[in-house]
């Protein structure tokens, strides 16, 4: 068996996984990262990257030149069709970008790698290993398959589990998924489309299995985002307010809205590349502690997923960020009560940073599972255009924490309103 002695060591390399690996590496901790794929790897995801993830990836150095990119987001519902561009902002930038996960996830690897980080593909983390305090020190993992296997044990000082919606070092450790914070359940395939060159990102707020309005209302809600490569990613998904996600005919519903989506998409069944496939979205800090005894949680395995719009990446990067900054003062302490202490503050920071926020979105979640309130809500909400500037900033977490315009301080102001999820 062979043992790999590192600072830090991580187990899945997603968006949280590299994002943590390279700025951890930059700082020159001796950082590992695992993943039981080898990369290029597909990830079940709508491709989508909002403002906020374009200034994360800008913050981490990735080089963008060429990515799909768009103007803002193009609401479709009660009746109405609107367009709302991504607004010019201190934080972010006026655009969004679509990457395919096979490629965003591979760049971002690589960036890491890059970056100092030593990456173990094709290791599958089995257990943790603790030592007689009950801490965690480490990580069991095979190398490879069949009569090729290699057993590995990696020793660090911090484990971070950065392993998906699966979460299987947290669960282990008896951190379960938390039974009243939502969790939502999308699923997308891939189009060829003669109309991938649009500008946005498409969201269809209400699906009907005929033609709308006059026929069923369906739970949950459509994107068409555009890969800017003659292919658009289409998925649907749908939220529930605790962790018992909805249990839809995902295909069913699919089949009935895109048939009746317009016919200029494109959307036959000789247009769909790959099959379509489902994943679920731990939402709003779904898993707790988020750091205790030597084993943080960061990305999916957190359940750091936006409630409001299912976006995870943003988050996933972000939080890797706070970790290189909150186990670099961390790592000069001498003891593990100082260590431990130190790293507290990442969840002190990611709290502060996204815990009113999602609270607030926990209750949104609440109301739009009912498909009728989010009708009306689309209905009576979507032609107030003052409105829909908050809404808009409040859906893609694309609001000023400090200062900014009225919307940003309606924001500010509400989220004080109310306690941390
Ligand atoms: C249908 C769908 C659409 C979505 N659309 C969007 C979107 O448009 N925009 C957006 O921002 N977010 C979207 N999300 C959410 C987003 O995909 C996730 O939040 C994001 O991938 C989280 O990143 P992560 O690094 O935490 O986990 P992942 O990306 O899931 O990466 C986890 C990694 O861990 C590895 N791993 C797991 N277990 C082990 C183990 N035991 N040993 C070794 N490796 C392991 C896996 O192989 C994987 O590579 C969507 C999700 C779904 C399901």
């Amino acid at each position: 068996m062979t043992v790999v002695q590192s600072d830090v060591v991580i187990v899945g390399a997603g968006p949280a996984g590299s994002s943590a690996a390279h700025y951890l590496a930059a700082l020159g901790v001796h950082v590992v990262i695992m993943d039981k794929a080898i990369f290029p790897r597909d990830k079940i995801c709508g491709d989508g990257l909002t403002p906020s993830a374009v200034n994360e990836l800008s913050l981490m150095g990735i080089n963008t030149d060429g990515w799909a990119r768009n103007r803002g987001l193009q609401v479709v519902g009660g009746g109405h069709d609107i367009k709302m561009e991504w607004p010019e902002q201190r934080s972010f930038p006026n655009y969004g970008m679509c990457r395919s996960r096979v490629e965003l996830d591979n760049d971002l690897l690589r960036h890491a790698e890059n970056s100092g980080a030593q990456v173990y593909e094709g290791t599958t983390a089995t257990s943790l290993i603790t030592d007689f305090r009950d801490r965690v020190v480490g990580v069991k993992a095979t190398r490879g398959k069949g009569k090729e296997a290699e057993e590995i044990e990696f020793h660090a000082r911090l484990v971070i589990d950065a392993g998906g919606v699966a979460a299987r070092l947290a669960t282990s450790a008896g951190r379960a998924a938390i039974e009243n914070r939502p969790m939502g359940v999308a699923a997308r395939t891939y189009f060829t489309s003669p109309l991938a060159d649009t500008e946005w990102m498409v969201s269809h707020l209400e699906l009907w299995d005929g033609k709308p309005g006059e026929s069923n209302l369906l739970p949950g809600y459509g994107w068409i985002f555009p890969l800017g490569n003659g292919i658009v990613n289409v998925g649907l998904g749908s939220v529930s307010s605790t962790k018992k996600a909805t249990r839809l005919p995902y295909k069913q519903i699919f089949e009935a809205w895109t048939r009746n989506l317009p016919e200029e998409w494109g959307f036959t069944p000789e247009n769909q590349q790959g099959p379509l496939r489902s994943a679920a979205l731990p939402m709003a800090f779904n898993r707790k502690p988020l750091y205790e005894d030597g084993l943080l949680l960061t990305g999916d395995a957190a359940g750091l997923v936006s409630p409001y719009n299912g976006e995870g990446i943003a988050p996933a990067l972000a939080a890797g960020r706070i970790i290189a900054q909150t186990y670099a003062s961390a790592s000069v302490r001498s003891t593990d009560h100082g260590f431990d202490l130190a790293m507290e503050n990442y969840p002190a920071a990611l709290k502060q940073q996204l815990g009113s926020y999602y609270m607030m979105g926990r209750a949104f979640v609440a109301l739009i599972e009912h498909p009728e309130v989010m009708r009306l809500c689309t209905k009576y909400g979507l032609p107030r255009k003052r409105l829909m500037r908050v809404v808009h900033k409040l859906l893609s977490d694309g609001y000023e924490r400090q200062g900014g315009d009225l919307t940003d301080r309606t924001l500010q102001l509400l989220t004080k309103l109310v306690p941390s999820a």
